[in-house]
């Protein structure tokens, strides 16, 4: 499981640090804007921490939207699940337990998350591959092994990682959209929404409180941030990409209805042999991708740049340079095991310079 605080991007704003779903007020009304600053926090969604930072008029309206986007959020996470099952819910564990058996009938959510995985995994040359689950979960039993008893920490066998690989084609995955059915064709494959869960179910909650009106809001999903509208004063959310070492940030972006994804080697990891293992998996080598230690994408949909943080981490810089640039409104950084930063061409103007 992931571990909570993983935050593969960093934050750094002055949260206030609370539990469960509640929402403090940091600041007073700005004498223009009659706005406060709140701040909220939770734990129960997608097994990291979620924060929010809402300027609003009243206490009560703070509090309503932070409750409004728990539960949407709960709901996401819900269906996302690959680990548990939840009564009257059709999830993706669903679908795994039911390969080779059955087609399952699903919310329209599932659909439409799984076709736009379908899509980015096309787009990303299959870099990005949310049929990959059987060698996913050979990685993460071995993990969360060697994470507990790290004197007996080993890496898979090579052999269990390609046979589990013979079960990852994509086509299996049959979306029935006028049955609302998802059926896995093949009895060995397994989804692994991970890594465009979070994005994609940020970008559906985004969406909705636009359309209800809410005007300065920083969401941040276990690093994946967005932000609606402007803060409080009038001046941008300013998030920061936080280095490999944790201690401090690599560049602070401006992210003003703009969403901020960054995919690392630095969190999730187990220690073999003094080397450590990361978590996201290049499809080609089966093995951890040791192209970067980060990759960070900016852009309007944060669906879309958590599925490409990944696909991205996976494939050489030319390949993700010429990717991004293909890309309208799309951003890129990458920075390698010797700290060297590359930006795409458009990022550099969203750099805040303190
Ligand atoms: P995080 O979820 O830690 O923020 P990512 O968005 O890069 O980071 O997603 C990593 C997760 O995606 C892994 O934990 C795993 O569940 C899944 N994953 C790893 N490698 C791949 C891959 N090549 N294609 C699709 N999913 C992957
Ligand atoms: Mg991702």
């Amino acid at each position: 499981m992931k571990q909570f605080f993983s935050l593969l991007t960093a934050v750094i704003l002055l949260f206030m640090f609370c539990t469960g779903c509640n929402t403090v007020k940091v600041t007073e009304p700005d004498s223009t804007e009659k706005l406060s600053r709140y701040e909220g926090s939770f734990l129960d969604v997608f097994d990291t921490v979620t924060r929010i930072v809402v300027y609003a008029e009243t206490e009560a309206t703070a509090s309503a939207i932070v409750d409004n986007i728990h539960a949407q959020l709960l709901n996401h996470h819900q269906l996302f699940d690959i680990y548990n099952d939840y009564p009257g819910i059709h999830n993706l564990k669903t679908i795994n337990d039911n390969a080779g058996i059955r087609p399952v009938k699903v919310d329209k959510q599932i659909l439409d998350l799984l076709d736009y995985a379908k899509k980015m995994y096309t787009f990303t040359g299959g870099k990005m591959n949310v049929a990959l689950g059987s060698v996913l979960q050979i990685w993460h039993n071995y993990r969360e092994a060697g994470i507990d008893d790290p004197v007996n920490a080993a890496l898979p066998p090579i052999a269990d990682l390609k046979a589990a690989n013979a079960h990852t084609n994509i086509d299996h995955l049959i979306i029935d959209r006028d049955a609302s059915t998802v059926y896995l064709a093949d009895p060995t494959m397994q989804l692994d929404v991970g890594a465009i869960a979070k994005g994609y179910a940020a970008q559906l909650v985004i969406d909705k409180l636009r359309a209800e009106g809410v005007q300065h809001l920083l969401l941040s999903i276990g690093g994946n941030v967005c932000g609606i509208g402007l803060r409080g004063d009038g001046t941008p959310w300013k998030v920061g990409v936080q280095s490999p070492d944790m201690q401090s940030n690599l560049c602070t972006v401006a992210l003003t209805n703009l969403n901020l994804v960054t995919s690392g080697s630095y969190q999730r990891y187990y220690t073999v042999n003094g080397q450590q293992y990361h978590h996201i998996i290049d499809p080609e080598t089966l093995m951890p991708a040791d192209y970067f230690v980060s990759v960070s994408i900016l852009c309007d949909d944060s669906g879309k740049a958590d599925a490409l943080s990944t696909a991205l981490f996976n494939m050489p810089l030319s390949d993700g340079r010429t990717m991004i640039e293909s890309l309208d409104g799309v951003e890129a950084m990458w920075t390698d095991q010797n700290g060297v930063e590359t930006f795409s061409s458009g990022f550099e103007s969203l750099l805040i310079h303190d």
